[in-house]
Order: structure tokens, then C-alpha cells, then sequence
């Protein structure tokens, strides 16, 4: 699969490619009778250096994901001058990490314990910030994953009112790791079923609508089954290195 992420170097290169997904998203929410405005990129911009990552800013990215903290915050120290750009952290975090990312992140998508929401809000607190957090469900069943099981997600989001500087707007999943269509699509819908779900039983109602869901093997199916965010990395740079395993330990 990765043969088909050219290394992207040159601005051109990069224009170009965000060009060419926006146009598939567009045919997506065509597909599935949406407006395109409902849909978002997020570049994800782990293993990027940070030169490419100023000539994405360059084509006019203003949100990165980046699933490490550590290497997000390096990232964020480094492009300070840039005051408007945003960090979204997109990985599973550890108890003593959350203070790093409440000082420098935008949203989070991946909180999936309430230790993680207590010491994130904490911390907020603190500093007078507040954070956009998705809750982050294990669709796929499959082991290597984080997140909620679906059966637990919403018990859990009605403990996060407690947490007022979390902005809850939605939840995450990341779909089965195969090629099969309909098992990567079953993965999207149970996230929308249980995000309808939650709006109804919880308090945040229809202040929880986001859906961060589809990557850049899935991400047209994911909009057909309402992803609001998309979370597309590969596509946009270039191939990564490693395989994907290698990235998403727990930090
Ligand atoms: C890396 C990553 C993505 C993007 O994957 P690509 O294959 O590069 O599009 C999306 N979500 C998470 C959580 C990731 O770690």
C-alpha cells in the first residue's frame, strides 16, 4: 500500500497532494449527500521533519496531528513564530504526559481513562486553558488498539462533565487494519451509532458531533459514514519509514 505515498518534498508536491484530497473528500460528501464544509483535514504530521512541515504551513495548513507527545511539543517549540498554527494530539497518552499536552495542544483525540481527563484538567486549570478532547473507542476489537470498547464509551462520557476545561466535542476511532471494505466501514459505523447514542443520554447533546475517523487508506468511507474529521497522513507527505506499528506504542 505505502508504493502509493510518493515522498512529497517541494511545496508543489505537498499543494498538490492536499489538493487532490480535498477533491476526493469533496466527491465523498457528494457521494453520501453532505455539504463539504462538514468535513475537515487534519494533516498528521508524525516523522515529518520540520522544514517540511513550515512548507506545509507554506501551502496553508494550520492544523498538524501528531500522535507522540513528545515529539509534537519538540514540534511546537520549534515553530513557536507561528502563532496561529495548531496542535492536535492524536495518540493514546500516559497519566504524566497529560501536563505537557494541556500546555501546548489545541484538541486531543484520544482520552480513553479518567485519570488521563483529571490530570489534563488539572493542569488546564492551572493555566487558564481549556482543551477540545474526543474519546477515543476501540471499534475494531483488535488488541493492539486503544480506546474505550463501545459498550463502556457511554457511561464514560457522562463522568466528563466534572472536567470543565474539557471542551468534549466528539469521538475517535481508528478502523480495522485490513483492505475489506465492509470490515473497516462496520468499524465507522459503530462509531456514529454510538456518538448519536451519547448525544441523546448525555448532557453535551449535540455539542458532541464530531467524528474523527478515516486515515489515508479510509478516509473516503469514513465520510460516507459521517466522519467529520479526517486524519490523513501518509497521503499528504509521503510514505512513512516504519510500519505503522512501530508508531502507536504507548507513550
Ligand atoms: C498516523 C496516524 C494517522 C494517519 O495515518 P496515515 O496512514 O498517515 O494517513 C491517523 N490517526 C492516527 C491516530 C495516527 O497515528
Amino acid at each position: 500500500m505505502s508504493e502509493r505515498y510518493q515522498p512529497a518534498l517541494l511545496l508543489e508536491d505537498i499543494q498538490h497532494n492536499l489538493a487532490a484530497i480535498h477533491a476526493r473528500m469533496q466527491a465523498a460528501c457528494a457521494r453520501a449527500g453532505r455539504s463539504a464544509q462538514e468535513v475537515r483535514l487534519l494533516p498528521v504530521t508524525k516523522t515529518v521533519e520540520v522544514d517540511r512541515l513550515r512548507t506545509a504551513y507554506a501551502a496553508g495548513v494550520r492544523q498538524m496531528g501528531e500522535n507522540k507527545v513528545q515529539e509534537a511539543h519538540g514540534k511546537w517549540q520549534a515553530m513557536g513564530d507561528l502563532t496561529d498554527l495548531q496542535w492536535c494530539v492524536i495518540g493514546h497518552l500516559q497519566t504524566n504526559k497529560a501536563k505537557v499536552v494541556a500546555e501546548f495542544a489545541s484538541e486531543f483525540h484520544a482520552l480513553d481513562s479518567l485519570r488521563v481527563a483529571e490530570a489534563l484538567d488539572k493542569r488546564l486549570q492551572v493555566l487558564g486553558r481549556s482543551l477540545k478532547v474526543m474519546v477515543q473507542v476501540n471499534t475494531s476489537g483488535e488488541e493492539s488498539k486503544f480506546g474505550l470498547e463501545p459498550a463502556q464509551a457511554v457511561a464514560f462520557v457522562k463522568q466528563l462533565p466534572a472536567f470543565s476545561s474539557l471542551q468534549v466535542c466528539g469521538l475517535m476511532t481508528l478502523a480495522i487494519n485490513t483492505s475489506e471494505e465492509s470490515r473497516v466501514r462496520a468499524c465507522f459505523r459503530v462509531l456514529r451509532a454510538l456518538r448519536d447514542q451519547v448525544q441523546q443520554e448525555t448532557t453535551y447533546a449535540g455539542a458532541l458531533r464530531e467524528l474523527s475517523m478515516g486515515m489515508s487508506g479510509d478516509f473516503e468511507w469514513a465520510i460516507e459514514e459521517g466522519a467529520t474529521t479526517v486524519r490523513v497522513g501518509q497521503a499528504i507527505f509521503g510514505a512513512r519509514a516504519l510500519p505503522d506499528s512501530h508508531y502507536w506504542p504507548a507513550q
